[in-house]
C-alpha cells in the first residue's frame, strides 16, 4: 500500500473511530521522520501523535552526566563520548564546558574508537560513556569483551536502558492516555517483536513495529487504528523487512553475556524496576563507576523551568514549555531534549510552526 493509501484509510479508519486517539511513537527517529516527511500535517484532527522516552539522550538523567563530568576532570583520563552527549547540561557544567576548561573528552562513532585510543595509550583511563538501548548495547558489549582481554585501561560508564518496560511504565502510571504505540524499528531488530507481548496482554494497547520512511509510519499508523477499529490489542510488524519476533540472536547474546538487568533511572520517569542494564561483576575491572570514588559532583539539579521530563512523558508538547524558542534554542539548548538529533524538542524547533 502506498502511502497516500494509507493516509486515505487512516482518514477512513478515523472517522469511523469517531474519538480522539492518542499513538505514542516512542522513537526518536520516528519523532523526526514524521515531521520531516510532513506526515503529522497529513494525519485526522482526532489523531494526534504523542513522542515518547525513545530518545536515548534525552532519558540520559543528569546524574549521569554529572559522572561524567567528574570523569574527565580525572588526571591521565579521556572520556570518549557519542557526538550529541556533549552539550547536554549537567547540574554545573557539560562536557563541552569541560572539554574547553582543559578535560580530555573524545567524539567518537563506536565504543571500538574508545577500544582503540585505550590501546594506543595505556597510560590513559579512556572511560566510553555507554549511553542508549538495545541498539547500541551490543556494540559496547563487544567492545568490553575486548577490552577483558589486553585492555585494563578501558573503562565503560554504562547507562544504557531497555525499552518496553519504560512503555509500560508509561501506561502503569497513568498520566497520559496512550491509545497504541507506535514501536522503535532500530531497538525491535535487535530484541525482535516478543518483549512487547505483555503490553496488549496486560494493558490491552495494539502494539506496531515501524520502520522510518513516510510510508512506513503511515502504514504503522494505519495498522494502529485497523487494530482499535477491530477491538483487538496485538503486538504487529509493520517493518518485517528488518524485524522477526525473534530479533538478532547473536546481539542479544553479547548483550547477556556483558549486563545483566537493574532498576534504572530515567530523566522524567524515574526509577523504573528492571529497566537498565550494568556491567556484569565479572567484568566490573571495567566498570567506570569504581573510578568515581571520592570525586566531587554537584547534587543533581535540572536546569530551571525545563519541561524535559513532561515531554518525555507525552504530558506537554515543547511549545507549551516557556523557555521554547526564547531561551531554549538548537544554538543555546536548555535542555537534553533541545540537544540531542532526536530529541523531542528539536524535532518540533526545526520543523514544527510554533
Ligand atoms: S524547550 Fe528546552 S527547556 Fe523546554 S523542555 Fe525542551 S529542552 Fe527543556
Amino acid at each position: 500500500m502506498s502511502a497516500g493509501e494509507s493516509i486515505r484509510a487512516i482518514q477512513a479508519l478515523a472517522h469511523s473511530l469517531g474519538r480522539a486517539v492518542q499513538l505514542m511513537e516512542v522513537c526518536g527517529t520516528h519523532t523526526m521522520a514524521a515531521f520531516r516527511t510532513g506526515l503529522r500535517s497529513l494525519l485526522p484532527d482526532n489523531v494526534k501523535l504523542l513522542s515518547g522516552p525513545g530518545c536515548p539522550v534525552c532519558v540520559t538523567p543528569i546524574d549521569y552526566v554529572d559522572k561524567a563530568v567528574a570523569l574527565a576532570g580525572r588526571p591521565d583520563t579521556v572520556v570518549a563520548t557519542f557526538g550529541d552527549m556533549i552539550r547536554v547540561p549537567g547540574s554545573r557544567e557539560s562536557l563541552e564546558q569541560a572539554r574547553a576548561r582543559g578535560a580530555r573528552v573524545r567524539v567518537v562513532y563506536s565504543p571500538l574508537d574508545a577500544l582503540a585510543e585505550a590501546r594506543a595509550n595505556p597510560g590513559t583511563a579512556v572511560v566510553f560513556l555507554g549511553v542508549g538501548f538495545e541498539t547500541t548495547a551490543p556494540t559496547t558489549a563487544w567492545a568490553l569483551r575486548e577490552a577483558a582481554r589486553d585492555t585494563p585501561n578501558f573503562f565503560v560508564l554504562c547507562g544504557h536502558k531497555t525499552m518496553p518496560r519504560a512503555m509500560a511504565a508509561l501506561l502503569a502510571g497513568g498520566e497520559v492516555r496512550v491509545d497504541a504505540f507506535l514501536c522503535p524499528g532500530h531497538v525491535s531488530v535487535i530484541i525482535g517483536s516478543a518483549p512487547y507481548e505483555f503490553i496488549p496482554r496486560q494493558y490491552g494497547r495494539p502494539c506496531v513495529v515501524a520502520g522510518f520512511e513516510g510510508e512506513d509510519l503511515a502504514a504503522a499508523i494505519r495498522m494502529a487504528l485497523r487494530q482499535l477499529a477491530d477491538g483487538r490489542a496485538e503486538v504487529e510488524v509493520q517493518y518485517t523487512r528488518s524485524v522477526s519476533r525473534e530479533g538478532n540472536a547473536k546481539a542479544q547474546a553479547a548483550i547477556r553475556e556483558a549486563f545483566e538487568e537493574c532498576d534504572a533511572a530515567w530523566r522524567g520517569l524515574g526509577v523504573i524496576p528492571g529497566s537498565g542494564l550494568r556491567i556484569r561483576p565479572e567484568w566490573a575491572a571495567h566498570d567506570a563507576e569504581r573510578l568515581l570514588a571520592g570525586l566531587d559532583r554537584p547534587p543533581a539539579r535540572e536546569p530551571k523551568g525545563c519541561r524535559c521530563g513532561d515531554v518525555l512523558r507525552g504530558l506537554c508538547a515543547p511549545p507549551e514549555c516557556p523557555l521554547f524558542r526564547k531561551v531554549c534554542t538548537a544554538d543555546q539548548p536548555v535542555g537534553a531534549c533541545m540537544v540531542s538529533s532526536e530529541g523531542t524538542c528539536a524535532a518540533y524547533y526545526r520543523f514544527g510552526k510554533t
